[in-house]
């Protein structure tokens, strides 16, 4: 029989992929199941980015790359975080993998030794977790929730650093919150890291393009040059440009942690494709006019679920500052009885009952690291947002 090795024997697929995959089974039985689980645009990839790779593929540039990105990929990214973060990097100080999920992977397969924490506030993107086990490390989850507006204080975090910590990883704008660290969020957190120079800190910055309600997003490393030789940061083409399958993710960082990065790389995926590469350049040199009228549908469609959610009674959302998700309390109806006189225990109670009565998917808080919540990911049209909260409020309006 086979043995999985210790090192993946507590980890699972992703449960968002399982319950995606289940509704999809579903829907593809028949039933009119609406999915509000994926993390990805519903928009295409823009077409110009399209044509540079076809434009790649005719031009034969169908061979391995440089390990970690083409001299030209390493361009087009020192040049997107020098405009529009303000951050100059050399050459050896970026990289580009297969998704920002690589990056992650490579960064932390490169710097955890056994037994070595990592802080990361919950809820969050679980990905976290699991990449820090692999690696051999232990995440050490610091609770956050609605009071603080899902973001770390400092002393919650000058609490949860020990001899150990050697990362401190942050999302803004978070997946699954929404939330958004500004530059008075941030400053509190650097000040902590600034007395506790052992302690190094990956910043997630994938939903940077998508913010809302004139939100300035910042990302630490611009803000205090203290921080340039142990901070990671890491972005992608998934979410700004609709590229989720074409997988490109790159960072910045201190050379000697792109160079170690770039060992683990070269021994698992190699180059990034070198079509994919091809097409990332286009999206990162190319127009970026696009990226703020998606951000303003988004933000209509936040509206439109955000306060559909907040008319339901037992049902509470906090307005997201970016990213595509809200993440709201189903405290209220946990310990209601549905029609059938089922007793919904649990926020994955409350999911799956969602999924039977209203043929509406959407993802436990629990996920998450904070349960009695449940996730929307409202990449998906109005109408359809409509019609599936429309279901929610109705089948809610039912229980006893
Ligand atoms: N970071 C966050 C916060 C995400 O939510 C996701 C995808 O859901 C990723 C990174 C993954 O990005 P990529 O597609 O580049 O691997």
């Amino acid at each position: 029989m086979f043995r999985p090795a210790g090192r993946i024997e507590d980890l699972g697929v992703s449960e968002i992929l399982t319950i995606t995959a289940r509704a999809a089974a579903l829907k593809r039985e028949g039933r009119p199941v609406i999915i509000l689980g994926a993390g990805e645009p519903d928009f295409d990839t823009p077409d110009h980015i399209k044509e540079a790779a076809v434009a790649a593929i005719r031009q034969g540039q169908t061979k391995y790359t440089v390990l970690d990105g083409s001299p030209e990929m390493k361009r087009a990214i020192r040049d997107k975080f020098r405009r529009e973060n303000g951050l100059d990097f050399a050459a050896n100080e970026v990289t580009a993998g297969a998704g920002a999920k690589q990056i992650l992977y490579n960064a932390m397969m490169a710097s955890l030794n056994e037994d070595d924490e990592v802080i990361v506030p919950t809820p969050c993107w679980t990905t976290y977790f699991d990449i820090v086990r692999i690696a051999g490390g232990v995440p050490v989850a610091v609770p956050c929730d609605d009071s603080t507006g899902f973001r770390l204080t400092a002393e919650a975090l000058e609490a949860a650093i020990t001899p150990r910590t050697r990362w401190l990883m942050l999302n803004s704008p978070s997946n699954p919150t929404g939330s958004a660290y500004g530059e008075e969020d941030y400053r509190p957190l650097i000040e902590v890291l600034h007395r506790h120079p052992h302690v190094w800190l990956m910043v997630d910055d994938m939903y940077e393009h998508i913010t809302y309600d004139g939100f300035r997003f910042v990302t630490p490393a611009a803000l205090d040059e203290r921080l340039r030789d142990r901070c990671l940061t890491i972005n992608g083409v998934s979410k700004a440009y609709a590229m989720t399958g074409w997988r490109l993710g790159y960072a910045g960082g201190p050379a000697d942690l792109i160079s170690a990065m770039a060992v683990v790389q070269s021994q698992s995926t190699s180059c990034p494709s070198s079509v994919t590469q091809a097409a990332a350049i286009a999206a990162l040199d190319g127009p970026q006019d696009f990226l703020a009228d998606r951000a303003a549908s988004f933000a209509a469609r936040r509206d439109l679920v955000v306060d559909a959610l907040n008319a339901i009674d037992g049902i509470t959302c906090r307005k997201p500052e970016g990213a595509f998700y809200t993440f709201a309390s189903c405290e209220g109806l946990i310990g209601s009885t549905t029609t059938e006189g089922v007793r919904l225990d649990s926020d994955r109670d409350f999911c799956a009952w969602l999924l039977d009565a209203a043929n509406v998917a959407v993802v436990p808080g629990a996920c998450f690291g904070l349960p009695g919540c449940f996730r929307i990911s409202y990449a998906t049209s109005e109408a359809e947002l409509g019609e599936a909260l429309g279901r929610i409020s109705d089948v809610c309006r039912a229980l006893r």
